[in-house]
């Protein structure tokens, strides 16, 4: 038997995590790193934050678990607070990204549906989008290497290239159910929608009746500056998959909707069997208790602003490995000359924790609550990876 009994899938390091402190990550060995990955932009309060990880003790003590046929208390407070804090009327919660999106294009169809217009079940999708790993999700994007062997896949998406609005604008027809896209490609290597394409796509979709479906999963949550990113292009969507940071490193999601988009989402269409459960809950509480604290937005742009100004600095100095820096908030992508995934590799022998992604760039996701001290540690261990790297065959 040569397989591992953990299924191989994951091409994964040597890097072996037992513990968490604050913004560091120990491995097996002892050893620390400076954790600017946040198990790919989840953690952002960090490890071992002393709220979150009080609320997850608490409740897993009080009640971790009941089905979704009875009431949720802890439910209902948390939608509310999700719908006051967003365009969002109503909330799905799911246990992943993947979920979430799955509940995002389920709505967007049954809009149209429950209208008497059944035909317009089509998504207009993006080049180089990630929307996770179910076969629906894979069937929303036109990456080869996530589809590939896993065919037939869902009917019912089309794909435009990213940015490109009025590539998006010739295929609409009167199949189209409406718009999937991530305003900052995450995957596909931090890549912000411009303004001009978000906006179009809105206005798209006020036309023609159409569903703009945002995939905020990874730029979601505070990441990019604001709560959720569609902020910053002065739009809001009918519907919104929202995950990876919003339980803090306990596995949860949501779907987001008007009350206008969610109109088909009736008693019986949809279900999950953990999805919302009161441990989930007060995790999602615990995160948003720290992130609407007056000033965390602030601080967050702050050290954003910090890592660019430094980066921007940084990089001439070696402008053999890179290109630029690019993205929003603390959802950061280096733009390298060389082999990003090498060159993540070679940061990780210098105890420095990055996030490959396409486009050849380094996502640098660290914790959102990081202080000037990381952000003088990263560019330390940064500077010491450039200027080894290529020194040693990796
Ligand atoms: C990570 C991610 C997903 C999938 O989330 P999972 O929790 O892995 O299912 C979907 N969309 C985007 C934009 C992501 O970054």
């Amino acid at each position: 038997m040569t397989i591992t009994p953990l299924m191989p899938v994951y091409p994964r390091s040597e890097v072996r995590p037992v513990r968490g402190e604050g913004c560091y990550l120990i491995g097996e060995r002892g050893e620390r790193y400076l954790d600017f990955a946040s198990g790919i932009a989840v953690n952002l309060l960090g490890h071992g934050h002393p709220h979150l990880t009080r609320a997850i003790q608490d409740q897993a003590a009080t009640l971790m678990h009941v089905s979704n046929l009875y009431g949720s208390p802890q439910g209902e407070a948390f939608a509310q607070r999700l719908v006051e804090n967003t365009f969002a009327d109503t909330v799905f919660f799911t246990n992943s990204g993947a979920e979430a999106v799955e509940c995002a294009i389920k709505t967007a169809r049954r809009y149209h549906h429950v209208k008497g217009n059944g035909h317009k079940h089509e998504l207009i999708a993006f080049s180089n989008a990630f929307h996770g790993r179910t076969l629906g999700t894979i069937s929303a994007t036109n990456q080869e290497k996530m589809r590939d062997g896993f065919e037939p896949l869902l009917p019912g998406f089309a794909y435009a290239q990213f940015d490109d609005l009025e590539g998006a604008r010739a295929l609409v027809n009167e199949r189209t159910a409406g718009f999937l896209v991530e305003p900052i490609q995450g995957e596909g290597g931090i890549r912000p929608a411009s303004d001009a394409f978000m906006k179009g796509l809105r206005q798209l979709c006020d036309e023609h009746d159409l569903m703009l479906v945002l995939d905020e999963v990874q730029s979601g949550v505070a990441r990019s500056g604001t709560l959720y990113a569609y902020e910053q292009y002065g739009i809001e969507p009918d519907i919104m998959a929202t995950a990876k940071g919003i339980g803090g490193g306990f596995p949860m999601g949501a779907c987001l909707a008007t009350e206008k988009a969610a109109a088909g989402m009736v008693i019986g269409t949809h279900g999950s069997t953990y999805g919302g459960n009161p441990l989930a809950m007060a995790a999602g509480q615990a995160v948003f208790d720290v992130i609407l604290e007056p000033g965390f937005l602030e601080q967050v742009n702050r050290m954003g602003d910090r890592l660019v100004q430094a980066l921007e600095q940084f990089i001439p100095n070696h402008d053999d490995l890179f290109e630029g820096v690019r993205g929003r908030g603390l959802m950061l992508g280096l733009k390298m000359k060389v082999d990003s995934r090498a060159f993540v590799a070679h940061l990780r022998k210098h105890g420095l924790l990055t996030v490959a992604a396409g486009d050849n760039v380094v996502r640098v996701l660290p914790p959102l609550v990081i202080e000037d001290a990381h952000v003088a540690e990263f560019i330390e261990k940064l500077s010491l990876g450039a200027s080894t790297y290529g020194a040693t065959v990796e």
